[in-house]
């Protein structure tokens, strides 16, 4: 029997084809796909589809729009053997990194791929990562998925998705994992690196998390920072969660201020995660005197995650678990493979 893989479709540039009177960039009808690409009939793949009534640019992606495509997984999720979402490459990661959290405990490819030029034009990289999506998705051992990720799979490389970031905004290869390797490099034959893809320990059934809380923040330090920003930051009302973006292995700068304004702000209740704004590497409190003090004023460690992983991260646990130290202590703990420790 061929394996089912549904495809959700919900916008970026692979789904747009252009109308050969006026010229026009329009999102195309998913349920015609098969006409428009009789190739994928050779793939042995039953090919589902399902089509978001507003098709976007990822760039207005959104938890309500992650609860959506969480939604029809789980919807679905008995009678497909995997999933690929089609979703333009600007916010790729960080839906990604939602869906690793929000789908707990799954059993199944999630893949999500979109190109850097539209499916219809010649040159496009759309049909390879679609083709190559949908592949992975369907692929079994043993009657079980042998990627039972959320994963990104774009030019050639499958990813876990919530170790990526997007890096490049022209190239093919728009995708980066820094601390992780690939999954699967795709060439003539798909190579799987086994050693490197989560293994399940335990059956547990899908959990899908649907409370996101999005009072988060990301502030980003720089050379010049002023206390006015971070006490600005700070200040916003009903903020439950913030992500430190710091220098190199997790430094800031020694200023007595910040660490102040960071100490008062931890002790009224805000969680801060230090991450670093290095694309690969990790936070380590500690190393250098620039990071002491925001241990003392109580930052946690983000160690190796990605600003995508984090924030999605962040929001997932703010949405689902109480008390606030427990979703500290949750957010250094590697929930599905989105840190090394
Ligand atoms: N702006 C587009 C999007 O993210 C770019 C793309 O699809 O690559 O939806």
């Amino acid at each position: 029997m061929n394996p089912k893989v549904l495809l959700i479709y919900t916008g970026g540039t692979i789904g747009m084809v252009q109308d050969p009177k006026t010229g026009a960039w329009s999102p195309f009808d998913f349920t015609s796909l098969l006409e428009t690409m009789p190739s994928l009939r050779k793939l042995n793949v039953d090919i589902g589809t399902h089509s978001f009534s507003k098709i976007i640019d990822s760039s207005d992606m959104c938890p309500e729009y992650w609860i959506e495509i969480a939604k029809v997984i789980e919807e679905n999720y008995k009678n497909y053997d995997g999933f690929v979402v089609l979703h333009g490459t600007d916010t790729m990661s960080y839906t990604a990194s939602a869906l690793s959290f929000m789908l707990e405990g799954l059993e199944k490819s999630v893949i999500l791929t979109g190109s850097q030029l539209p499916i219809g034009v010649l040159r496009s990289d759309g049909k390879d990562n679609l083709i190559n999506s949908i592949e992975i998705a369907g692929y079994k051992e043993n009657g079980k998925a042998l990627v039972s990720e959320v994963c990104i799979c774009f030019e050639n490389n499958l990813y876990r998705g919530n170790r990526t970031t997007k890096l490049n905004a022209e190239n093919f290869n728009a995708f980066y994992s820094g601390n992780h390797p690939a999954l699967a490099e795709v060439g003539i034959h798909v190579k799987y690196n086994r050693h490197a893809i989560l293994q399940q320990t335990e059956s547990r059934g899908l959990l899908v998390h649907k409370k996101l809380d999005d009072r988060v923040a990301i502030l980003k330090i720089y050379p010049g920072i002023s206390q006015n920003t971070v006490e600005s930051i700070l200040a916003i009302d009903g903020l439950q969660g913030l992500i430190l973006e710091t220098y190199g292995s997790g430094n800031a700068p020694s200023a007595p201020w910040l660490k102040n304004a960071l100490k008062r702000a931890i002790d009224n209740g805000l969680i801060i995660l230090n991450i670093t704004q290095c694309k690969a590497g990790k936070v380590e409190m500690g190393k250098y005197q620039a990071s002491v003090e925001l241990l003392e004023a109580g930052v946690i460690s983000g160690e190796d995650m990605t600003t995508e992983s984090a924030v999605t991260k962040m929001m997932v646990l703010l949405g689902s678990i109480t008390p606030k130290s427990k979703v500290a202590e949750l957010l250094q703990t590697s929930l599905c493979g989105e840190m090394s420790n």
